[in-house]
């Protein structure tokens, strides 16, 4: 008998439109740098084939996948159970497979909450949360779990942000309320930490989100979930307001490294994948 092992472990993505994602090739350089031999496929999955994909993911013993936009939700009902946070934010993107069962997990909140914590304790700061959808959503949930003091949700749809709210009011400590957003928003002078979590700057450096740039000076720390291109025009303004900044490259690395554990059991190289995000996005 051999020693030698041919076998690669499995994981990936199920998408659509998949081909901008970068999440393979950052994991599988970190893969590369340790000798670990597994593999990251993207796979470009219709929402007609998502029950086929994760019946072969199991088949083929995957140890895990993630699931992004449309699957996040839908995926669930293929699952054999999900973790406490996925079932509060109502969204699932990671899947770990363990003895041919399959829980579900979201890693959105984490990941950003892990890149928060680089430059600031989020327990007892008062945020302002642009954007009401699955990410802000994820972000939110966490906020409340770690402890924030408030979390203010603004959406143009002031009735998704009244969901969240609720959603932080019944399950956290967090104080939580819903601004409508419609125009140029004051940030309010007691929030230390600004959010955007909304699509806007996504592939395009000069798109802002309606903020009245006035009132970005008292604000400590802004954050944006963009990660291409990394440095927004949100974040670029507010560092020359003087707040700290912090791109979605960290948030898109915390939740690889959060995904290949729960996989595996071992952290894969946090700085080896920033590295290849910032050569893919000239950061
Ligand atoms: P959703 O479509 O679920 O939600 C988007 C939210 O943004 C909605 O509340 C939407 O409001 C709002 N919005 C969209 N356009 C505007 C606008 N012009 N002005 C004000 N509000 C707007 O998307 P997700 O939450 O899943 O993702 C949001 C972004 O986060 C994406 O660009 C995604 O790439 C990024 N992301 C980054 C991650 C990372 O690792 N860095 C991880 C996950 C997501 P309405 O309902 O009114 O349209």
């Amino acid at each position: 008998m051999s020693d030698q092992n041919f076998r690669a472990i499995l994981t990936g993505s199920f998408s659509t439109p998949c081909k901008d994602n970068p999440t393979g090739a950052m994991i599988e350089a970190a893969w590369k740098s340790d000798g670990t031999n597994a593999r990251y496929v993207n796979c470009d999955v219709k929402p007609e084939n998502l029950a086929t994909a994760v019946a072969g993911a199991k088949a083929m013993e995957w140890v895990g996948f993630n699931c992004s936009m449309p699957h996040k939700v839908s995926v669930i009902q293929h699952l054999d159970g999900v973790t406490d946070a996925a079932e509060l934010i109502g969204a699932v993107n990671c899947v770990s497979i363990s003895d041919g069962k399959l829980t579900g997990d979201n890693t959105d909140g984490k990941g950003f909450l892990e890149s928060l914590k680089s430059v600031t304790d989020p327990a007892g700061k008062r945020v302002l949360l642009l954007g009401a959808g699955g990410a802000a959503r994820a972000i939110a949930v966490e906020l409340g779990l770690a402890g924030a003091a408030s979390v203010a949700i603004a959406s143009r749809d002031v009735s998704k942000a009244e969901e969240i709210a609720k959603l932080l009011a019944e399950n956290t400590k967090s104080e939580a309320s819903a601004l409508p957003w419609d125009g140029d928003i004051d940030v309010p002078q007691d929030i230390e930490i600004l959010i955007n979590a909304t699509p806007v700057g996504l592939g395009d450096a000069e798109a802002m989100p309606d903020v009245n740039v006035e009132t970005l000076g008292g604000v400590e720390i802004v954050a944006d979930v963009i990660f291409n291109p990394p440095k927004t025009r949100l974040l670029r303004t507010a560092a020359e307001k003087g707040c700290t900044t912090l791109d979605g490259l960290g948030m898109l690395v915390n939740q690889g490294v959060i995904g290949v554990e729960q996989w595996m059991g071992k952290k894969p190289d946090a700085q080896v994948m920033a590295d290849t995000l910032k050569d893919i996005f000239g950061a």
